[in-house]
């Protein structure tokens, strides 16, 4: 057994610091110079003539990078590189693997953790501590925990019995072949996690980063190889997600998706290998976090000081562009009248801009297709008779692409906001009469195709229970009297069923199970000469 690992402690980044001036510094370094972002195939960078910019989202007219995009060949050579690489990458063993990945963890923690805070605070738009939380500590964790559940798993699924004469053992394998991991915007951690997990227990990658994410995720591919990750077993490949996924499912080695995004996109790839099965050696494996609805129920119980800060801080942080997000709430008419002026008070008191001005809360979404969508939603609701904004509803794309905190009340707790995935800062708040709650939770369960995460706020250990149970297949990732975001790597593992995906819970050793396909193995030590059964003698 090796030592269990602990959780990254988060930086304050407090005014006076060292890690504060070490991040200015980065962010301006980083602000003051255009990069090229190729892909790298076998551990080499290659500059192709198609090339799109990478920009600030709260500043959208400061370029960050050019990015060269792949194409048919340097797809292809991708997908066999990953397959070339995996026979040496196997024979290394999981102890020689797991040290590149927490030497890995090291570097972020130490000599790369501002330039990859910095990256993501600048590409993706995250204040300095949701950068912090996410692409420092969640991806060190990510990455120091699989290591060790790796390595324990691998003893705990050796065989119970080996009668005498004979060695009974479990191969910890990996699926034959490459996974293709298609990775999210919104989270460095999960960008870094997708590839990386696989390849610990030895498959190889290709690995898709989002087109809103090329300049932080580049970053991690660099640290990963200086930390000595070996040519072609992790290709980064900028590009086109649809051709990338059909050039992967050509080659008959392809072994499995690790993807996270959105619930289409999943389902039309779910289809997509199903078509290619025919075509592939394996049955791939399939692993998929997607949307979310993400909700607060809450009781006429709660504690209602607690709730207006979750319902802030888990709608609004990170603009809602986290998968937890909650957007939507059921409130009983009691701790609605009470606590609706307050929480209107404290969100317009929610500053937003510039990510380098550290006193901002939020910042603007992540592009401009998001900014449409999102705005979209809140027209809509303008002008639906059910619903009313009660604070937000403004935004202006002029600089970046900024849209208020925003909530909208409705009379239809099916309307449009309550039941559909926005990502972005809009809560929807239903009012249920206060002796409605076994009928809401109900209603909540129903609702929406989704189920992700969400919290039930009451103080009373029968209504808590009522909700639980309810609840059950409604989230994957449920809270008590908290928001219904911020999950920590080995502490609440993390991932939705339903339209939310596989659940195969990322920070957790069952998402590395999926990347194995064990070999059982006897060994005999026993000599037989006779082929004749006792029961055969006269
Ligand atoms: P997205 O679905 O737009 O993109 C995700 C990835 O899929 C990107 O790399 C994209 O380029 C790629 N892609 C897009 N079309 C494709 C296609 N036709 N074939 C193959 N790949 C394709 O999602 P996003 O905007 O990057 O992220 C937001 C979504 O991700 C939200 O729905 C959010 O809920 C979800 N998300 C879920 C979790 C979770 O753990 N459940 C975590 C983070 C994000």
């Amino acid at each position: 057994m090796s030592s269990q690992p602990d959780n990254e402690p988060i930086l304050n980044y407090e005014v006076g610091s060292k890690e504060r001036e070490n991040l200015e510094k980065e962010i301006t370094s980083q602000l003051s110079e255009i990069i090229d972002i190729p892909c790298i195939i076998n551990g080499e960078e290659i500059y192709t003539k198609n090339t799109v910019t990478q920009v600030v989202p709260h500043n959208h007219k400061h370029v960050l990078a050019n990015v060269h995009l792949a194409g048919q060949n340097e797809m292809e050579n991708a997908c066999n590189a990953a397959v070339s690489a995996q026979k040496a990458w196997i024979e290394l063993g999981l102890e020689e693997r797991s040290k590149i990945f927490e030497k890995c963890a090291d570097l972020l923690a130490t000599s790369w953790r501002m330039k990859v805070n910095a990256s993501t605070m600048l590409n993706q738009s995250k204040t300095v501590f949701q950068a912090e939380i996410d692409a420092a500590c969640e991806l060190i964790d990510f990455w120091r925990f699989n290591s060790y559940y790796a390595k324990n798993f691998h003893d705990e699924l050796q065989p119970l019995v080996s009668p005498e004469g004979m060695v009974n053992t479990t191969e910890i394998r990996p699926l034959e072949g490459f996974v293709l991991a298609i990775t999210p915007f919104n989270f460095t951690s999960i960008a870094g996690n997708l590839p990386s997990a696989p390849a610990l227990v030895g498959c190889t990658a290709v690995w898709k980063p989002s087109r809103n994410s090329y300049y932080s995720n580049y970053m991690i591919m660099k640290l990963m190889m200086e930390a000595g990750l070996p040519p072609g077993v992790i290709n980064f490949l900028p590009g086109s997600g649809a051709k990338i996924t059909e050039t992967a499912l050509s080659n008959p080695a392809f072994a499995g998706v690790h993807f996270t995004g959105s619930t289409g996109v999943f389902q039309g790839l779910w289809q997509r290998i199903a078509e290619a099965l025919p075509n592939l050696k394996s049955y791939p494996r399939i692993v998929g976090e997607t949307g979310g609805k993400d909700f607060i129920v809450a009781h006429s119980d709660c504690d209602e000081k607690s709730l207006l800060v979750a319902l802030l801080r888990g709608s609004f942080e990170y603009q809602g562009q986290k998968c937890s997000a909650s957007s939507r709430a059921y409130i009983p008419n009691s701790v609605w009248n009470s606590i609706k002026d307050n929480l209107v008070v404290e969100i317009e008191k929610i500053r937003m801009g510039d990510c380098n001005d550290f006193t901002n809360f939020m910042t603007s979404v992540i592009d401009k297709r998001a900014f449409d969508k999102i705005t979209g939603y809140i027209e809509r609701a303008k002008s639906n008779r059910d619903c009313k904004i009660i604070t937000g509803g403004g935004s202006n794309e002029e600089t970046g692409w900024f849209i208020e905190p925003t909530i909208i009340v409705t009379k239809n707790p099916k309307s449009e906001s309550m039941v559909e995935e926005i990502f972005g800062p809009v809560l929807t708040v239903y009012v249920y009469d206060n002796d409605k709650f076994e009928e809401t939770l109900k209603l909540c369960d129903e609702a929406s195709p989704y189920a992700l995460t969400g919290a039930i706020f009451a103080k009373s250990e029968e209504n808590i229970q009522k909700a639980y149970n309810a609840l059950r297949f409604t989230a994957g990732n449920f809270y008590i009297n908290d928001k219904p975001t911020g999950a920590v790597v080995a502490q609440q593992p993390f991932g939705g069923a339903r339209a939310s995906g596989t659940n195969d819970k990322a920070g957790g050793p069952l998402n590395l199970l999926r990347w194995i396909s064990p070999r059982s193995v006897k060994r005999t030590d026993m000599e037989i000469h006779d082929w004749t059964y006792p029961f055969m003698k006269k």
